[in-house]
């Protein structure tokens, strides 16, 4: 029987036109109704040289249901070549074509010798999230564009994290992990955000591997470019946060890429000296506040559920209540995800629940005994049920409307500092 999902938070498959946006001067060429790349666009930070309103789409009505939509395609494609300077061209399906069966693959490969290159993926809403959306973009663009290199640059790492701006922070945070590989004396490469285009995406096959930072998202990708580019991989599935996981983070990379043991101890020792330091100038308020209660609850995707789980449980030395994944996780990944929630330091172990029901996690919100005030951690949808209760809130996850982050990062030493700040922040001005 259908059922109803209360609050979603992700949109559908072709919601990766976000990911084609986010690689510069890659222009997403929607074969889609007139409705969908309006439907699935956002104001926050999506406009710019191409943008959601200038996205060249077929606009298939119920003439091309009955007909099939090829000969619009052709066209839509030829004119977009035309008309738009871009570097990659990305044709996007949405679900009428695909129901209808429209050969897409047929009709891109009709440019295979254009010099600028054009790519499809099928992204209808029906196949899945955005979340696979954003997969199937990456791997359109490892099948159909990229070939594998006998050249290797000493020290090049390809890294990947989760899905440009369904994560609010996308931009900093790869901003950040560039920076703490690069500080391992390695040469990061990443292909999204402000000068990462298509001189990037060439760069990918000359790496010595592929570091993804995801629970889940990217994984089927790794195995792909190890399949077909001879690329190995690195799958680190907690978005490091905070001293502790950061320093885990930069020893089991630079174990893995063969850096020298002391260099990776003096690197973690110079941003731990800073990061305590910080930490015990403000230990009183940590410790004597009595508005942030020792119980918090995360809503939010695998990335942040779990990242955030760990840096308030071993940085902060919170208690976890349970918490909750709302990126629709496939499940043969579950158990694993939920494996990560038992290794947080003293022995304590996270529950965790997999629910896209809003409903279901507000109810269980209400109904838990939090001890006092409690931290929540969620999407602006939890705002309201914290409120209730009195508890003290932040928005870090999707649906974000409660602020404003152009370059932002939760990663790393900084990041977890960052959020510190957010987090009391929000508790000291309940005296104001
Ligand atoms: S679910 Fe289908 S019709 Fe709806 S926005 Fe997504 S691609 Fe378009």
């Amino acid at each position: 029987m259908a059922k109803l999902l209360d609050k979603q938070r992700f949109k559908c498959a072709l919601g990766a036109m976000q990911t084609v946006q986010a690689i510069e001067r890659a222009l997403p060429v929607l074969h889609s109704g007139p409705g969908c790349a309006q439907k699935l666009s956002e104001s926050t930070g999506s406009s710019g040289y191409f943008s959601p309103n200038i996205f060249p789409c077929t606009s298939i009505n119920e003439k091309d249901v009955v007909f099939g939509g090829v000969k619009k395609l052709n066209s839509t494609i030829e004119n977009a070549l035309k008309v738009i300077d871009a570097d990659l061209y990305v044709v996007l399906t949405g679900c009428i074509p695909e129901i209808v069966g429209d050969d897409s693959g047929e009709v891109v490969s009709r440019f295979a010798d254009y010099d600028k290159p054009v790519i499809y993926a099928p992204t209808a809403g029906f196949k899945g999230n955005n979340y696979k959306g954003h997969e199937q973009v990456v791997d359109a663009i490892v099948e159909q564009y990229l070939k594998k290199s006998d050249k290797k640059q000493k020290g090049l790492v390809n890294i990947w994290a989760d899905v440009p701006y369904q994560d609010l922070f996308w931009l900093g945070n790869l901003r950040e992990l560039e920076k703490l590989v690069k500080e391992l004396g390695l040469t990061p490469n990443t292909i999204f955000g402000y000068k990462r285009g298509i001189e990037q995406i060439n760069k990918i096959p000359e790496a010595e591997f592929n570091l993804l930072v995801s629970p889940w998202v990217g994984l089927s990708n790794m195995k792909k470019m190890e399949r077909k580019l001879g690329i190995p991989y690195l799958h680190y599935p907690t978005l490091p946060i905070g001293a502790t996981e950061t320093s885990k983070f930069l020893r089991a990379v630079g174990e893995f890429a063969g850096v020298d043991n002391d260099k990776i101890e003096a690197v973690i020792k110079e941003h731990e000296d800073y990061y305590y330091y910080l930490i015990e100038r403000y230990a009183d308020l940590f410790l004597e506040n009595r508005v942030i209660n020792k119980q918090f609850t995360v809503v939010a995707d695998a990335q942040y559920s779990l990242g955030i789980t760990k840096f308030l449980v071993n940085d902060l030395g919170l208690v976890p209540a349970t918490q909750f994944i709302t990126d629709d996780t496939p499940k043969p990944y579950r158990a694993n995800i939920s494996e990560e929630f038992k290794k947080l330091n003293y022995g304590i172990e996270a529950e965790v629940a997999f629910e896209t029901d809003g409903f279901k996690i507000h109810e269980n919100i209400k109904n838990h005994d939090y001890h006092g005030y409690p931290l929540v951690l969620g999407g602006y949808y939890e705002k309201e049920v914290t409120e209730k209760l009195k508890g003290n809130f932040l928005n870090i996850s999707w649906p974000v409307q409660d602020r404003v982050v152009l370059d932002d990062s939760y990663v790393g030493y900084e990041g977890g500092i960052r959020l510190i700040e957010d987090i009391y922040t929000v508790a000291v001005s309940r005296f104001n």
